[in-house]
C-alpha cells in the first residue's frame, strides 16, 4: 500500500496542470476564462492554502453555456440511442483508467480520506455503465386499451437542463445526475459546488477525450447565488436537477417559477438509525458506526440519529463511543485515515457550534466534542462525536449537522421508536435493525421517509429509487426514475371503433 508521501506526491503532479491553468469554464468543447476575467481560489481543507483558481463565471457565462446546449440538443436528441450508449461506455472506461488521479484530486479538493475516494470513481464509472446501458430503450412507452381507443406512450428528451451539485462528493454525484441526462437525449450546463469545483471539470474533460460532442456538456464555475441562479432563470433551460441544502431548494424553486423550471432535488437529512434490543447488534453497531464517521459525515443519507432501545441503549452507544474514539482522523491522503478535514472552515465552524449547542441543551458529549488539533496541516479536522441522553426535540436532533457527529436517542417501544423517527423536518432515509420480520415490514411501511435499509447500511442498488419524503426531496432517481424527469412522456390515441361523436351545430 501506498504511504502518505508517496501519495502526496502522487497528488501535486495531477494538481500541476490546475494549478498552471487553474480550472476554466468549459463551454462548446472549449477551455474559457469567465466572460468578466474574474476568479475565485479552492483551498485545500488540510491547510487551507490555495489549491487552483477557478473562473468565475456569471449570468454571461451561463448563457453562453445554454446556447451551446440548445445548439446541440437536436443533434444529441437524435442520435441512435446505441451510439448514445457507446460513447457512454467510453466515458466510463476513460472513469476506470483514470480512477487514481479522479481519486486523489477529489480527496485534496473536499478533504474526504482516499480510502473511500479512489471507490467514488469506480462508482462514478459505474453509473455512466448502468445509465449508457438504458440509452437505447429511454424512448420507450407503454400501450394502454380503452374500450373504443388504444394508446400509446412514447418518450422524449426535455431539452438542455441545468444540473447543480454539491461539495461533499462533488464526482460521484456529478456523475450520478449527468449519466441519465444525456442517456436520455438531454444536453447539459452544469453549475458544481464553489468549494470542490476540480473534479467536475476533469470529468466533463474525460468525457469529450471520449468522442462527446461538444455543446452536449457544459461546464459553468461561479457563485450559487450568481452563477447557479442564473441558470435556474434562463428560459432555454428546461429543468434543474439539483443536489444541496433544503433551503436552497427553496430559494431555486422560487428562481425557477417564471420559467416554469421543472424540478427535481435532492436536499438534507436527519435520517435515524432505530436499532431493536432483538438486532443483530454486532452488525448494527458496524453500520451505525460506518454511516456517520465514514465521509467525513458529510453525507446526505448517513444516519446522523441514533435511536437505541432502552435495554440497551447504554451498553450499545458505549460501544459506538468507544469506535468513534478509536477512528483515525488525519491527511485525506494518508490510506490509514477515516476521517479528513471537513470542507471549508465556514463548515468546520457550523459543526463545532453544535458541541455548545449539545451542552446547552443539556446533552452529554460521550466521545469528540473538539476540533482535532493535532492532524497535518492543521485545517478543518473535527473528532468523531457522539452526544447521549438527548431528546428528540433538541436542535442537534432535529437539524442536519453535515459532520461526523451522531446524536444518540433511547426509545421505550415500537411505537415510541417510529413517532421518534418520523418527527423531524427531512424524510429521507432511515436504517432499521432488527430480527422481527413482520415488525420490519409493519415499521418500514409507517416510516415517512424515501429509503429504508433493514439490516443494512446504504448500498445502493443502481435501478431502485433515490430520493426522499418532505423537506428532503422532491422526485426520484435511479433506473427508469430519472428518465421520467429527464424526459417528456407524449401520449397518443387512436380511435379503434366509428364510436359516437357529438354532433353539434348539424
Ligand atoms: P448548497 O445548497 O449550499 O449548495 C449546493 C449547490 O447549489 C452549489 O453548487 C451552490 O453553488 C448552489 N447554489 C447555492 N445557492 C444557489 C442559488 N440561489 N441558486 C442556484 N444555485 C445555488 O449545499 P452544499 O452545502 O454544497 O451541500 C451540502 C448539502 O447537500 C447538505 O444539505 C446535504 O444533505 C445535501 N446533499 C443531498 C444529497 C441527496 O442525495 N439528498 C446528496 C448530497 C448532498
Amino acid at each position: 500500500m501506498s504511504t502518505l508521501d508517496e501519495n502526496l506526491a502522487k497528488a501535486q503532479t495531477y494538481l500541476d496542470g490546475y494549478r498552471e491553468s487553474g480550472v476554466e469554464n468549459l463551454i462548446d468543447g472549449q477551455s474559457l476564462p469567465a466572460s468578466s476575467g474574474d476568479t475565485f481560489e479552492t483551498i485545500s481543507p488540510v491547510d487551507l492554502k490555495p489549491l487552483a483558481s477557478v473562473a468565475q463565471g456569471t449570468a454571461a457565462d451561463i448563457d453562453r453555456a445554454a446556447k451551446a446546449a440548445t445548439k446541440a440538443f437536436p443533434a444529441w436528441a437524435a442520435m441512435p440511442g446505441k451510439e448514445r450508449k457507446a460513447i457512454l461506455h467510453r466515458i466510463a472506461d476513460a472513469i476506470v483508467e483514470r480512477a487514481e488521479e479522479i481519486a486523489f484530486l477529489e480527496s485534496l479538493d473536499t478533504g474526504q480520506s482516499i480510502r473511500f475516494m479512489a471507490k467514488a470513481a469506480l462508482r462514478g464509472a459505474e453509473n455512466f455503465r448502468f445509465f449508457a446501458d438504458q440509452a437505447p430503450g429511454a424512448r420507450d412507452g407503454k400501450t394502454l386499451h380503452g374500450p373504443n381507443q388504444m394508446n400509446f406512450t412514447t418518450r422524449k428528451p426535455i431539452g438542455p437542463v441545468g444540473v447543480i451539485t454539491p461539495w461533499n462528493t462533488p464526482f460521484m454525484l456529478s456523475t450520478w445526475k449527468i449519466a441519465p441526462a444525456l442517456a436520455a437525449g438531454c444536453t447539459v450546463v452544469h453549475k458544481p459546488a464553489e468549494f470542490s469545483p476540480i473534479t467536475a471539470r476533469l470529468l466533463a474533460d474525460i468525457a469529450h477525450e471520449a468522442g462527446l460532442p461538444p455543446g452536449v456538456w457544459n461546464v459553468v464555475n461561479g457563485l450559487g447565488e450568481d452563477a447557479g441562479r442564473a441558470l435556474t432563470e434562463h428560459p432555454d433551460i428546461k429543468a434543474i436537477s439539483f443536489v444541496g441544502e433544503s433551503r436552497t431548494g427553496q430559494m431555486i424553486m422560487a428562481q425557477g417559477a417564471p420559467t416554469l423550471k421543472r424540478v427535481h432535488f435532492e436536499l438534507g437529512g436527519k435520517n435515524p438509525c432505530i436499532v431493536f434490543a432483538d438486532a443483530d447488534l454486532e452488525r448494527a453497531l458496524d453500520a451505525a458506526v460506518f454511516m456517520i464517521y465514514s465521509l467525513n459525515g458529510e453525507r446526505c443519507t448517513s444516519s446522523s440519529r441514533l435511536l437505541v432501545e432502552e435495554s440497551i441503549y447504554d451498553d450499545f452507544t458505549a460501544k459506538v463511543a468507544a469506535r468513534a474514539g478509536n477512528i483515525k482522523v488525519g491527511h485525506p491522503l494518508d490510506p490509514d485515515t477515516v476521517v479528513g478535514p471537513l470542507i471549508h472552515p465556514t463548515h468546520e465552524e457550523k459543526v463545532l457550534s453544535y458541541f455548545d449547542v449539545a451542552r446547552e441543551e443539556g446533552a452529554t458529549i460521550a466521545t469528540g466534542g473538539a476540533k482535532a488539533d493535532d492532524a497535518p496541516g492543521g485545517g478543518c479536522y473535527v473528532q468523531p462525536t457522539l452526544f447521549t441522553g438527548a431528546r428528540n426535540d433538541m436542535r442537534i436532533a432535529q437539524e442536519e449537522i453535515f459532520g461526523p457527529v451522531l446524536t444518540a436517542i433511547p426509545f421505550k417501544d415500537e411505537a415510541d421508536a417510529l413517532a421518534l423517527a418520523n418527527d423531524v423536518d427531512y424524510g429521507l432515509s432511515a436504517y432499521l435493525w432488527t430480527s422481527d420480520v413482520t415488525r420490519s415490514l409493519r415499521f418500514a411501511d409507517a416510516l415517512d421517509v424515501g429509503m429504508i435499509w433493514v439490516n443494512s447500511e446504504n448500498i445502493r442498488h443502481l435501478p431502485s429509487p433515490f430520493g426522499g419524503t418532505k423537506a428532503s426531496g422532491i422526485g426520484r432517481d435511479g433506473g427508469d426514475y430519472s428518465f421520467d424527469f429527464y424526459m417528456e412522456t407524449k401520449n397518443v390515441a387512436i380511435a379503434t371503433s366509428d364510436h359516437k361523436i357529438p354532433k353539434l351545430g348539424g
